[in-house]
């Protein structure tokens, strides 16, 4: 287990990348000056107003204010937290990254988040199974009157959840999750006398990913008339709502392709435009 980066190292990773190499990687940049230019990746534009410099190492946009050294740019683009993007930068420079130890309080909220990511994935898996099995049938139907094709539900992971009160629980429980774990992931609801029962219940199922496509969350969308219509995980240790777009992690390079992003309502809007060719959609959650 290590912590944080030592200061000195990230500069290290700043100076062994040079900001107008990396850029060039994902933008034209041609020389203006001083500066380098190019067309802006964070907005939609035809006049290049996205601004290199190298000798002071930064970028800025003069069209969406967008700006900072090379490692911000790297977590603009590639949508990933600060400890990856450097991580990312260090491995191209060909630098190992030497770390701090973390404290045993980090340690523990490590392994906790880690082990509701293996949850999660396992509940993904688990909901999956159920929509292609025989219980699924009502939820297929509901995808193909909305014109979804099975192979689209496969690309976003969607699931079923059985209509029973235990299913979930029992599965992972299988798995070697406690229903602590299982609360902790907001996947279960505690009853009376610490009796415990699944949260989602006989409802179509949207896996929730983070920036690296491992599902974090669930959206549940009944296939009745029953309320609420949407269901939603509660906020967890590695899930907030603010801090997500509903398939970003999917969308990402069609975004970069095309310069632009939409961003609808609901999970069903995003899959409905990807099934009509709009592959660059997300939803807020
Ligand atoms: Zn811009």
């Amino acid at each position: 287990m290590s912590g944080p980066i030592p200061e000195q190292v990230i500069a290290e990773v700043r100076e062994r990348n040079d900001i107008v190499s990396v850029v060039s990687e994902y933008v034209q940049l041609r020389k203006a000056g001083k500066n380098w230019k190019g067309l802006c990746p964070f907005h939609s534009e035809k006049t290049p107003s996205f601004n290199v410099n190298q000798e002071e190492q930064f970028y800025y946009c003069f069209g969406c204010g967008v700006g900072g050294n090379v490692i911000n740019f790297v977590m603009a683009i590639e949508n990933l937290p600060f400890p990856e993007a450097l991580e990312r930068l260090a491995e191209r420079a060909g630098m190992t990254l030497i770390r701090k130890p973390l404290s045993p309080r980090e340690v523990r909220q490590r392994s906790q988040r880690d082990r509701l990511l293996q949850l999660h994935y396992a509940a993904q898996k688990f909901f999956s199974h159920n929509l292609m099995g025989n219980a699924g049938a009502s939820a297929r139907n509901y995808l193909s009157r909305r014109g979804i094709q099975m192979e689209t539900a496969q690309r976003f992971g969607l699931g079923f959840a059985l209509p029973e009160w235990t299913t979930l629980l029992a599965y992972l429980e299988q798995q070697g999750f406690s229903p602590a774990d299982c609360l902790a992931a907001g996947l279960v609801l505690e009853g009376r006398n610490e009796r415990y029962y699944d949260r989602f219940r006989g409802r179509l199922m949207f896996p929730v990913c983070n920036g690296r496509g491992q599902p974090i969350a669930f959206g549940g969308r009944v296939l009745d008339a029953s309320q609420p219509k949407y269901l939603n995980s509660p906020e967890t240790l590695i899930f907030s709502k603010g801090n997500n777009l509903y398939r970003l992690d999917l969308a990402r390079t069609a975004f970069r392709e095309r310069g632009s992003a939409i961003v609808v309502e609901g999970y069903m809007d995003v899959i409905g435009l990807y099934e009509a060719g709009i592959d660059n959609a997300v939803a807020s959650l």
